[in-house]
């Protein structure tokens, strides 16, 4: 892994060149979440024509099916997939906290690791296994094995979670066996700006390539953002990525990356276009709800898209109405577009030194209030 910054420094907004086995990738970017080595409703021409050059898969679904010994049996996750691009893959430390409640089936978290509900069974997923697992998965960037914790967590539980994944992060570390794919260490520390400013310290000295900013966009306030990741973005090496883990919505992200995030990765566009929801602006449009049945204009005016440059909004409609299988595709390439359309800006806007100015353009000229 090679990190070049071309504009920016520590805290503020920042370009760079990311030098993955893979490719090279342009930052600031956001990844598409392919979950099970797939991103839904694309296929990878489409990615290639989306000019994705990373993509995240995660590691927790691949493990329950068709698990790592497969995968590796395959030739790992590029042979598997077909995708010549670069893969990142997150550890399951999210479905810690995602598959949490007894409703989403009662993940539980001790010293020893993550014990997951599973087919047949509970299945436990420990630092140790995490690395294990990823490694047969052979991406080119994987993630330490973290515990988030959901807004609003009390004071003890931010600390004990926080302890816990440096503890973890180190056994990351001892297990890591193929140099060949980058370890990122997550920063944690809750909802406490010094607490996350300890975190950032504790993963810092264990000497990762880059890292990931984990626990963040768990239902806290969005405004918060800024209080949170600027005493991380400020203690990590300024030549060093940081991927902003989980978020999407264009205000947060501009948001996250005034503050020196490089990375994103997000479901939120691909699972809002299979509901039919298309990103316009700074917000977004629900094809289905919204009279736009005689709209014969793109989905997203000016949109250079290889949905927006055929198709109508009109027709769009018509295809998630009887839920026609296009109509999926369509939405997805607009949506993953659209965000990528976003960070070249944001990448054109911070290399002319005018990130400030672009990010107040791009919130003002929605149709569509943004969320923030
Ligand atoms: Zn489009």
């Amino acid at each position: 892994l090679k990190f070049t910054l071309l504009a920016g420094g520590a805290t503020g907004p920042r370009a760079g060149l990311l030098e993955l086995p893979h490719g090279v990738v342009e930052t600031p970017v956001f990844m598409p979440v392919g979950t099970r080595g797939t991103v839904k409703a694309v296929d990878n021409l489409d990615l290639q024509s989306l000019g994705v050059a990373l993509l995240l898969n995660n590691a927790y679904h691949l493990w329950l099916e068709p698990g790592g010994e497969a995968v590796e049996a395959a030739g790992g996750l590029h042979r598997f997939t077909g995708w010549q691009g670069n893969i990142l893959t997150d550890s399951g430390g999210f479905q810690a906290v995602s598959l949490a409640g007894p409703d989403a089936g009662g993940a539980r978290v001790s010293e020893e690791g993550v014990d997951f509900p599973a087919a047949g069974g509970r299945r436990l997923l420990s630092p140790e296994a995490a690395i294990r697992l990823q490694e047969q998965l052979a991406p080119d960037i994987m993630m330490t094995l973290d515990q988030p914790v959901l807004f609003p967590a009390d004071a003890a539980q931010q600390l004990e979670a926080t302890e816990r994944t440096h503890r973890w992060a180190a056994r990351c570390v001892a297990a890591w066996t193929r140099p060949a794919t980058e370890l990122f260490g997550i920063v944690q520390g809750g909802f406490d700006p010094e607490l996350r400013r300890q975190s950032a310290r504790a993963i810092r000295a264990l000497g990762f390539p880059g890292y990931g900013i984990g626990g963040l966009s768990l239902d806290e306030p969005p405004e918060q953002i800024p209080a949170l990741l600027q005493p991380v973005t400020r203690e990590l090496e300024v030549d060093k990525p940081r991927y902003f883990m989980g978020l999407g919505s264009e205000p947060e992200l501009l948001a996250a990356i005034a503050c020196g995030a490089d990375m994103f990765d997000c479901v939120l566009p691909t699972r809002l276009a299979r509901t039919g929801s298309v990103l316009v602006g700074a917000g977004r449009l629900n094809l289905v709800n919204r009279a736009v049945a005689d709209e014969a204009g793109p989905v997203e005016p000016g949109c250079t898209c290889a949905c927006c440059t055929r198709h109508s909004r009109a027709q769009l409609r018509f295809l998630f109405l009887r839920g026609e299988l296009l109509g999926y595709r369509l939405a997805t390439i607009h949506n993953l577009h659209h965000l990528a359309e976003l960070m070249r800006e944001a990448r054109a806007a911070i290399m002319s030194g005018g990130f400030d100015g672009f990010r107040e353009r791009r919130l003002a000229v929605s149709g569509v209030k943004p969320r923030l």
